[in-house]
């Protein structure tokens, strides 16, 4: 993309209203824009970041066997009726009357509506085990909006749900997602500790909390340093071995890491003081095993083995797609702009021109853009007519990862600058040499 024909507003002014960095630097990077409280349109630069993370988010959905769907953001209240949640959900939920008086609202979760599905076509464990998710706009009527897209009321959310058998297979299900999240979060480059939560009224510990660490989010957590250090990495991951994701699991959950929703002060002095930490953190998912809560009521049963009609154990598991965007920001930013994780960036590198219409610089800009191009790595060229301070505060705003400056002295003797954005650190070498460097 050339500079000069996107559309970024950029803005020079720090935005009165914007009380944390991550909604600050997104207003000014031009990457969204506030159309009601809550509500926003995502600019061209932040509907590329949004798209990428759906992108990453789809990837280990179905690398760990789950099924994409779409269902639709509105939705009778006839469902919610049947689950008893339409009175329980409060004044969260947006309700809507269509021109025939029928009563509808605005999905801000998905339960109901994938029971609908389920128990219209599936009657027979063997079409289970089943995990069917979708990546949709979801609508809360939050009291207190904030933050940006972090607390909207509409927001970008995965929701996934399993359909199983027994708890046992459930549970399994539970786990695929667990990993799957920890694998999801990593690619972003992103530390994400799963935390226990609480299930509320249900009772039982079969959910689980994921949270950035951020002196700005919004619930308390407390854990063990030792959780900070785990990772995934790169290794091979069997979906059908139970008891590999069970380790996992147990490794991530063992060391005590709770929000203060669930916290045990008495548990939690009993690790080393040195590795005690109180913090605060964002989260960015929650996964949920509930059983039979919404299969008994809504009729998805199933015949078993013996013939027996039975209800499915179901759970459901959430990805905060858009608010992640904001997370991924209040994580990798400095006092100039965002930094942004290669995996997400909305363009692998900026070009600057420098002088724009000498020949030679324009040239090797024209070169370089076609060979990052040509290299999947989607460069931004700075092409305007503009100061050169101007443009690097530009490229630092917007923290795309690396920066290949281009100017004529530097081309006199053969060489461009090539810039880390996190390091900051730069170096000197031949337009081929950036170029490869980058592919
Ligand atoms: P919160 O505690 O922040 O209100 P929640 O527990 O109500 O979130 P869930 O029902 O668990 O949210 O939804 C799954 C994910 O959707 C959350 O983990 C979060 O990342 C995201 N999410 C929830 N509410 C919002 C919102 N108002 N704006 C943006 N993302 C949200
Ligand atoms: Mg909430
Ligand atoms: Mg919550
Ligand atoms: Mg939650």
């Amino acid at each position: 993309m050339r500079l000069s024909r996107y559309f970024l507003p950029v803005l020079k002014e720090t935005p009165a209203d914007a009380q944390i960095a991550s909604h600050r630097l997104m207003l000014r990077a031009g990457m969204i824009r506030q159309q009601a409280a809550g509500i926003y349109s995502w600019l061209p630069m932040g509907f590329k970041v949004l798209r990428r993370l759906e992108q990453i988010v789809h990837e280990e959905q179905q690398r760990a066997g789950h099924i994409p769907l779409l269902m639709p953001t509105l939705q009778p209240a006839d469902l919610w009726l049947e689950s008893g949640r339409y009175d329980a959900y409060g004044k969260e939920l947006l309700r809507i009357r269509d021109r025939h008086d029928r009563d509808m609202l605005y999905g801000p979760t998905n339960e109901e509506m994938i029971t609908d599905i389920f128990r219209g076509y599936v009657g027979s464990y063997k079409a289970l085990p089943l995990t069917l998710y979708h990546i949709q706009w979801k609508f809360r009527d939050e009291v207190r909006p904030r933050f940006g897209v972090m607390r909207g009321r509409e927001f970008l959310m995965k929701d996934g749900y399993n359909f199983d058998l027994t708890y046992e297979d459930a549970m399994h299900a539970y786990n695929r997602h667990m990993v799957s999240y920890l694998r999801t979060y990593e690619r972003m480059g992103l530390k994400a500790i799963p935390m226990r939560a609480d299930s509320g009224p249900i009772g039982g510990d079969d959910t689980h909390e994921f949270l950035v660490l951020a002196d700005t989010g919004e619930s308390e957590v407390f854990y063990d340093r030792a959780v900070t250090d785990l990772t995934l990495g790169r290794r091979e991951i069997d979906w059908n071995d139970r008891a590999q994701l069970e380790a996992i699991k147990a490794e991530w959950t063992t060391p005590y890491a709770r929000t203060d929703e669930t916290h045990d002060e008495a548990l939690y002095t009993q690790i080393p003081e040195d590795r005690r930490v109180k913090g605060r953190g964002i989260e960015v998912g929650q996964i949920f095993y509930f059983g039979t809560k919404y299969s008994e009521p809504m009729g998805a049963v199933v015949t078993d083995e013996s013939g027996a009609r039975v209800p499915v154990h179901m759970g459901s598991h959430g990805i905060g797609v858009s608010r992640l965007v904001g997370a991924l920001i209040e994580a990798n930013h400095d006092d100039k702009g965002i930094i942004w994780p290669e995996s997400v960036a909305p363009f692998g590198a900026g070009i600057v021109n420098m002088k724009p219409g000498d020949a030679a610089v324009d040239a090797t800009c024209g070169e370089l853009y076609q060979a990052l191009t040509a290299a999947g790595v989607d460069p931004l060229l700075d092409d305007r007519d503009e100061r050169a301070g101007a443009k690097f505060a530009t490229m630092e705003l917007i923290g795309l990862p690396w920066r290949i400056t281009v100017g004529p002295r530097g081309l006199a003797e053969g060489k461009v600058e090539l810039t880390c954005r996190r390091t900051g650190e730069t170096e000197a070498l031949s337009p081929q040499a950036a170029a490869s460097k980058l592919a």
